[in-house]
C-alpha cells in the first residue's frame, strides 16, 4: 500500500535551494537532449545517458554527484514514457522540465521525524529545513508511524503561494499482506454516461460532447449516403467507419490512462464501477454506440489499473441516480437533468457527481458483509476521505 504525504517546509536559505532547482531541471533538460536528439534518437539507457552527461554536468553545474545521477534518472524515466505512448501509437513531444522540483535520495536528503527536521544536499552544502505540520493530526500519526517506511521525497516549489512555497512530498508505502489492502481500500467511484462519459467522486469530469458531436455527424453523412444506395456510397461508408472507430477509441483509451493516472495520484486502491447491462439489440444506433464507448472504457481503465496495481470492482447499478450521496434520501424527484438537488437535506450537486460518489460507497458499504473493514475503508472524494461513519480527513495539505 502506497501514500503520498505531503509536508510543508519553512526553509531558511530559499536561494541556495532556488538556485539547486534552477541547475536541477537544467540538467534535467541537457540530459533529454543526449537522449532524445534531432536525428530522432531516442534512448532511455542510463548507462549510456551517465556516459554522455555525467561529466558535462559536473563540469557546467555545482550540483552533488547524487544529485546529477537522480536529474538523469527523471529524465530517463521522461523519456522512457514518451518512447511507450509512442508504442500505443500516441503523439508525443520531447520531454521538457520546466517545474520547480528536485528528487532526493538517501545521500541527499535527511529527515528526523522526532524533530520535525529535515536537511537537503544543495549547489553550495546541506540546508535545513523545519516540517510543519500538525503531529496531533490523525493523517500524520498514521503515515509517518514506524510501520510506514519512506521510499522516495521529492522538494516542490509551488509558486503560486506567498511566503513558505516549499513542500515535501513524501511517498511511503506498508508492506501489507494482499488480505489487509482488500480489508481497508480507498475506494474511488466512477459514473459512466452520455454527456459526461466518466465523472469520478474525486470531482473530475471527462465531456462525451466531442465525441458524441462527431458520432452524430457520421451518422447523418451514413444515413444520406445509405438512402443513395450506390457501390461507390457503401466504399465511402465503410471507410469513415474505419476512421470513426478508430477516432472514437483513440479517445477512450486517453481518456482511461488519465482516469488511471488520476486514481493513482489520489492513492486509490480500488476503481468502482457500476455493472453494465447487457448490450440491447432493440435499441437506436446511437444508444449502441454510447454501450459500445461504456464496455470499451470499462476495459481500458482494467488493463491499465492492473499494470499499476489498482484493483477494478463493479456494483449493481440501482437508485444511484436518484440517492442523495449526502443523507441517503431517495427519490426520482431528487434529480433533474444534471442538477441533483436532495429534497430531503437540500443538497446540490452535480448529478453524475452524485452518482460517482454513490457507486463508490455502495462498494464500501457491500464490503461491511465481508472481511473489509469499515473503519479503514475510505471513499476518495475532491478534497479528502471519508469512511462509513462520515468522517472525513484532508488530503495533506496541497497549495
Ligand atoms: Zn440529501
Amino acid at each position: 500500500m502506497r501514500r503520498t504525504v505531503k509536508i510543508k517546509l519553512e526553509v531558511e536559505e530559499q536561494e541556495k535551494l532556488q538556485e539547486t532547482i534552477r541547475q536541477f531541471k537544467y540538467a534535467c533538460n541537457q540530459v533529454v537532449e543526449k537522449g532524445w536528439n534531432e536525428e530522432g534518437l531516442k534512448t532511455y539507457n542510463k548507462n549510456k545517458l551517465h556516459e554522455e552527461t555525467y561529466y558535462q554536468i559536473r563540469e557546467e553545474t555545482d550540483l552533488p554527484a547524487n544529485l546529477v545521477t537522480q536529474a538523469r534518472d527523471r529524465a530517463s524515466q521522461a523519456i522512457k514514457g514518451c518512447v511507450e505512448k509512442l508504442k500505443d501509437g500516441d503523439t508525443v513531444s520531447k520531454p521538457e522540465f520546466t517545474s520547480d522540483s528536485i528528487k532526493y535520495d538517501k545521500r541527499t536528503f535527511s529527515i528526523w521525524l522526532e524533530d520535525k527536521r529535515a536537511t537537503f544536499s544543495t549547489v553550495d552544502r546541506r540546508i535545513e529545513a523545519e516540517l510543519l505540520y500538525d503531529e496531533e493530526k490523525e493523517y500524520y500519526q498514521k503515515y509517518l508511524s514506524e510501520s510506514w517506511n519512506i521510499t522516495s521525497s521529492t522538494l516542490e516549489k509551488h509558486s503560486y503561494e506567498d511566503g513558505e512555497p516549499y513542500y515535501l512530498h513524501l511517498g511511503v508505502e506498508k508492506k501489507v499482506e494482499r488480505k489487509e489492502e482488500f480489508e481497508e481500500p480507498r475506494v474511488m467511484g466512477v459514473d459512466l454516461g452520455v454527456d459526461n462519459l466518466a465523472v469520478t467522486s474525486t470531482g473530475k469530469f471527462w465531456s462525451g460532447n466531442k465525441l458524441n458531436h462527431q458520432r452524430r455527424r457520421f451518422e447523418e453523412i451514413r444515413g444520406k449516403l445509405q438512402e443513395k444506395g450506390t457501390r461507390s456510397a457503401h466504399q465511402t461508408i465503410q471507410h469513415m467507419e474505419g476512421r470513426e472507430n478508430r477516432y472514437s477509441c483513440d479517445t477512450l483509451h486517453r481518456i482511461s490512462k488519465e482516469i488511471v493516472e488520476h486514481a493513482e495520484r489520489k492513492d486509490v486502491d480500488v476503481i468502482v464501477f457500476e455493472d453494465l447491462k447487457g448490450i440491447r439489440e432493440d435499441i437506436s444506433n446511437r444508444k449502441k454506440f454510447q454501450e459500445w464507448c461504456f464496455r470499451k472504457l470499462f476495459k481500458y481503465v482494467e488493463y491499465k489499473a492492473k499494470e499499476k496495481g489498482i484493483r477494478i470492482e463493479k456494483v449493481k447499478s440501482s437508485y444511484t441516480s436518484q440517492k442523495c450521496s449526502e443523507c441517503g434520501h431517495t427519490t426520482k424527484g431528487n434529480r433533474k437533468g444534471s442538477k441533483f438537488k436532495c429534497v430531503n437535506c437540500g443538497k446540490e450537486i452535480h448529478s453524475d457527481y452524485n452518482a460517482a460518489k454513490n457507486i463508490g460507497n455502495k462498494f464500501l458499504r457491500n464490503g461491511q458483509k465481508s472481511s473489509m473493514r469499515k473503519s479503514h475503508s475510505q471513499l476518495a472524494l475532491k478534497s479528502g476521505t471519508v469512511n462509513l461513519n462520515g468522517d472525513y480527513t484532508a488530503y495533506p495539505v496541497t497549495g
